[in-house]
C-alpha cells in the first residue's frame, strides 16, 4: 500500500498548489524548469542503475514536456498548431510509456534501445514537420489546415461530446491514456514492482496536466510526474538491496541494522527447514524454491510484534524486539504448526521424474509435508551481542534437529 501513496502524495501536492494559487513568481520559474531537471537527474540516475526502461520513460516524459513547452500553451490553446501538438503528444506519451514498460531494462545503447530513441525522435520530428514544416510550404493558411485536419482526426469522438470534453484531452489521447493505466495496473497486481506503480502514476499526472492546458498546471502536473518516476527508481532500489528476491523477505543485511536500533530485552530464532537438501534432490532445485516461498510467507506473518528476514539459503531468522524467549515461543510454536499444516502440494510438472507404477490408474495430487526447526535465544548476559545471541538460538537450533526435529528448542 505504502507504494501506492507517493504518486497520490505528488498528485495530491500539485493540485493543492494550482488550486491554493500557490505558483506564482519565483515558484512558476522554479516549477518551469523542474520537470527538465528531474528529467535529467532522473535519465543519469536510471542509466547508472541500469533500469533503461525508466531512461526512456524520462526521456519521454522530458522531451513530450519540452514540446509542449515549446508551442505556446494557454494564450494560444484554441490555435490549429497547439491542437495538433497536444493531440498527438497525449496519443504518444502513452504508447512510449507502455513501450518502455514492455521492453523492459534492455539497455539504453543496444538494438532495441537505439530503436526506441529513433521512435521518440521520430514523434518529436513529426510534430516539428507539422508544426513548422506546413507553415513554410503552405503558408499560415496552408499550416492551419493541416493542424486542423491531424487535431480533428485525433479528436473524432464517436462517443457524446460531454463524455470527453472535461478531461481536455482528445478522445485518442483519453484511450491511450487508459489503455495504457490498465497496462500498469494489471502488470502493479502481477508483480508488485514499485516501478509499474511510478510509470502509472507518472502518466497520470502527465495526462492531468496535459489535459489541463494551462501552462502552470502543465508545469506543476510534469514536475509531480518526474518526482512520481524518480521515487519509483529509488523505491525499487531498496527493493533490490534490502529484500530478498526469491521470498520478499528482507534480508540479513537489515537483521544487521534493526539489531543496531534494539537497546536489551529482545529474542531471536533461527529457523532452518528440515531435510531441505533431500527436497531438491528429488523435486529439483524449482520446487525447492517454491517451498521456501511458502516458508517465508507463513514466517511473515509472526504475531508477537516479530519480524521474520531470510537469512541466507533455507534458514532464516526471527527477531522479537520486545519479548523474552519464554514469551515468544508461543509465537514460535503457532509457526512451526502453519507450516507443518501447510501440506505444500505437488503440481504436475513438479513431480520426480519417476515411471507410474500403474499407467492407468489416474494421478492423485502429491502432498508433501514441511517443516521446519526453530531454536530461539535472548538478549541477557550471557548473550550480550547480536552476534551471541544469534550463536546461541543456532546452538538451540542444533539441538532441536537432533531432539527430532519438527520442534522448538530455547537456548
Ligand atoms: P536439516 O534437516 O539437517 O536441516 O537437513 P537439510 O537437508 O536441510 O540440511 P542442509 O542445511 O545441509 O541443507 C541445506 C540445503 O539447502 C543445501 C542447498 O541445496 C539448499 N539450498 C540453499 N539455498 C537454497 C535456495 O535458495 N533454493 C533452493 N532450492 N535450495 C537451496
Ligand atoms: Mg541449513
Ligand atoms: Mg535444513
Amino acid at each position: 500500500m505504502s507504494m501506492l501513496a507517493y504518486p497520490a502524495v505528488f498528485l495530491l501536492a500539485g493540485f493543492g498548489l494550482l488550486h491554493l494559487g500557490l505558483v506564482t513568481n519565483g515558484l512558476a520559474v522554479l516549477f518551469a524548469a523542474l520537470p527538465l531537471i528531474l528529467t535529467v537527474v532522473g535519465v543519469g540516475l536510471a542509466w547508472r542503475f541500469n533500469r533503461s526502461g525508466a531512461v526512456f520513460a524520462f526521456l519521454a516524459l522530458g522531451l513530450t514536456y519540452l514540446v509542449g513547452a515549446w508551442v505556446p500553451w494557454g494564450r494560444a490553446v484554441d490555435a490549429p498548431e497547439a491542437q495538433a501538438v497536444l493531440a498527438i503528444l497525449a496519443l504518444v506519451l502513452p504508447l512510449n510509456f507502455v513501450l518502455a514498460a514492455a521492453i523492459g531494462d534492455r539497455g539504453v545503447l543496444t538494438f532495441r534501445g537505439i530503436l526506441q530513441l529513433l521512435l521518440l525522435t521520430g514523434e518529436l520530428t513529426t510534430v516539428f514537420i507539422l508544426v513548422r514544416v506546413s507553415l513554410w510550404l503552405g503558408g499560415p493558411e496552408g499550416a492551419a489546415s493541416c493542424n486542423r485536419a491531424v487535431a480533428g482526426l485525433l479528436s473524432s469522438n464517436f462517443l457524446p461530446v460531454e463524455a470527453t470534453t472535461w478531461i481536455g484531452l482528445p478522445l485518442s489521447g483519453i484511450v491511450a491514456v487508459q489503455f495504457a493505466l490498465l497496462f500498469f495496473l494489471y502488470r502493479t497486481l502481477r508483480d508488485r514492482s514499485p516501478l509499474d506503480i511510478g510509470f502509472g502514476g507518472a502518466l497520470l499526472a502527465a495526462a492531468i496536466g496535459l489535459g489541463s492546458r494551462t501552462p502552470q498546471a502543465v508545469d506543476v502536473y510534469f514536475t509531480a510526474a518526474g518526482l512520481t518516476l524518480l521515487s519509483s527508481i529509488f523505491m525499487d532500489s531498496y527493493r533490490m538491496a534490502f529484500l530478498d528476491e526469491l521470498t520478499g523477505l528482507p534480508t540479513r543485511r537489515v537483521l544487521k541494522a534493526d539489531f543496531k536500533k534494539l537497546g536489551g530485552g529482545y529474542a531471536v530464532a533461527m529457523v532452518d527447514v528440515d531435510h531441505f537438501k533431500k527436497f531438491n534432490d528429488t523435486y529439483g532445485h524449482d520446487v525447492g524454491d517454491q517451498v521456501l516461498r511458502m516458508v517465508a510467507s507463513r514466517l511473515s506473518k509472526v504475531t508477537g510484534g516479530g519480524k521474520a528476514y531470510r537469512y541466507g539459503g533455507e534458514e532464516f531468522t526471527v527477531l522479537f524486539p520486545k519479548l523474552g524467549k519464554k514469551a515468544a515461543r508461543p509465537h514460535l510454536e503457532a509457526l512451526r504448526e502453519s507450516i507443518e499444516q501447510s501440506g505444500f502440494n505437488l503440481r504436475g510438472q513438479d513431480r520426480p521424474k519417476q515411471k507410474p507404477e500403474n499407467p492407468k490408474r489416474p494421478e492423485k495430487p502429491k502432498i508433501v509435508s514441511v517443516t521446519v526447526s526453530i531454536g530461539a535465544a535472548e538478549h541477557g548476559a550471557a548473550n550480550a551481542t547480536p552476534d551471541e545471541a544469534i550463536k546461541a538460538a543456532d546452538k538451540a537450533l542444533y539441538k532441536a534437529k537432533k531432539n527430532g526435529r519438527n520442534r522448538v528448542e530455547l537456548g
